[in-house]
């Protein structure tokens, strides 16, 4: 089937076509520069940069591929977790498309649309596969049994995502929003030991009842209060120094529990998707572990690992292929949609 994925959970504008698991055509709009100077996402702001690029976005993931609205099969777009004014603008697009041109609409789960994404680079999921989720609001890990019908959350985050924890710390050192690359880019250049950073629950409610649950409130306290006493004791910062300690902390927390849970679940495949799986401490932890372990390690190229269409799409054409019936005609957005509901 020939989908056409809708995306407005944040702060990206963004359409794509899938056909099958091909890529055809992919658009992002960002409204990211028009918060930086508010530290944050701001979001009236985000809203309304959506309601001016919805059709200009839609328009051109179009036009890029010489089809129009008829040819498609269906219309997915996400229906949540995400900001709901944010939310409300593309479902309510989406909406409007489907009703005129007579198509399915699939409300989906973004965060689901994350791990989907990683089909079109490398295939179907396998059958029984596990899923690291880290992005800017979540971290999860998750067992697929089907990714249209039935996921089931193994692990999560008692507190902060991987992603937030980054973008505070980055703050905290003068970075502008959001602050995950440039922690990224410095910690190529710092020694990861060279500070002492607490790995998040490796004790704890981690312990025997929850091992492949996380805690990133404790990293990111622990590191704020390294920089400013270094601060108040009117040193300077070792920027390069700091970050590398932060994302070995973290990046190694998340790999060795993925696979913890890879080895419980009896599978040899990890998929991995998020904002945050764009990091490069991650990204090297996790082939590293995949080697040593014997576990296939599926992260998607950059571009598809932040928000974007193309996941939404590809979720969309799994539902389809699944069988799914479409959402109903009055669906709601859901701005704290659970991880485990694949659709509305
Ligand atoms: P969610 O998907 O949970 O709704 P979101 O859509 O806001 O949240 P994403 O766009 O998936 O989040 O990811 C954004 C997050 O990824 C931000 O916290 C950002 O700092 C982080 N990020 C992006 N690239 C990198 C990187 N190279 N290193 C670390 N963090 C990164
Ligand atoms: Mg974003
Ligand atoms: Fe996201």
């Amino acid at each position: 089937p020939l989908v056409l994925g809708i995306e407005s959970t944040c702060d990206e504008t963004a359409a794509a076509l899938v056909q099958g698991n091909r890529l055809l055509s992919n658009v992002v709009a960002s409204s990211m520069n028009e918060h930086a100077r508010y530290g944050g996402v701001i979001p009236e702001i985000a809203s309304r940069a959506h309601a001016e690029s919805f059709v200009p976005v839609v328009s051109k993931a179009l036009k890029d591929v010489d089809m129009d609205l008829s040819q498609v099969d269906a219309i997915a777009v996400s229906a949540g977790p995400g900001l709901a004014g944010c939310l409300a603008v593309g479902v309510s697009g989406a909406k409007a498309l489907a009703w005129a041109a007579k198509k399915p609409l699939y409300g989906i789960n973004h965060v689901i649309g994350h791990i989907a994404v990683t089909q079109l680079q490398f295939g179907p999921f396998p059958q029984n596969a596990l899923a690291l989720i880290v992005s800017g609001g979540h971290t999860s890990l998750l067992h697929v049994d089907d990714l249209a019908r039935s996921v089931q959350v193994v692990g999560t985050t008692l507190d902060d995502a991987a992603g937030e924890c980054f973008d505070k710390i980055a703050r905290l050192l003068g970075f502008p929003y959001p602050g995950g690359p440039h922690i990224d880019r410095h910690a190529r250049l710092g020694d990861p030991h060279a500070i002492a950073v607490p790995q998040g629950l490796t004790k704890g409610r981690a312990g025997a009842e929850h091992p492949y649950d996380f805690s990133f409130s404790g990293v990111k306290t622990a590191v704020a209060r390294w920089v400013e006493r270094r601060q108040q004791a009117g040193l300077d910062i070792p920027v390069d120094d700091v970050c590398a300690s932060l994302a070995d902390s973290v990046a190694t927390v998340l790999s060795r529990k993925a696979m913890a849970a890879c080895h419980r679940f009896d599978t040899d495949t990890l998929i991995v998707g998020g904002g945050f799986s764009a990091n490069s401490q991650l990204r090297g932890k996790l082939e590293e572990l995949g080697d040593q372990e014997g576990v296939k390690v599926r992260i998607p190229k950059i571009n598809l690992c932040t928000d974007n269409g193309a996941m939404v799409a590809m979720l969309g054409v799994n539902l389809v292929q699944a069988g799914l019936p479409p959402s109903a005609p009055d669906f709601s957005i859901d701005s704290a949609m659970p991880m485990d509901r694949i659709l509305m």
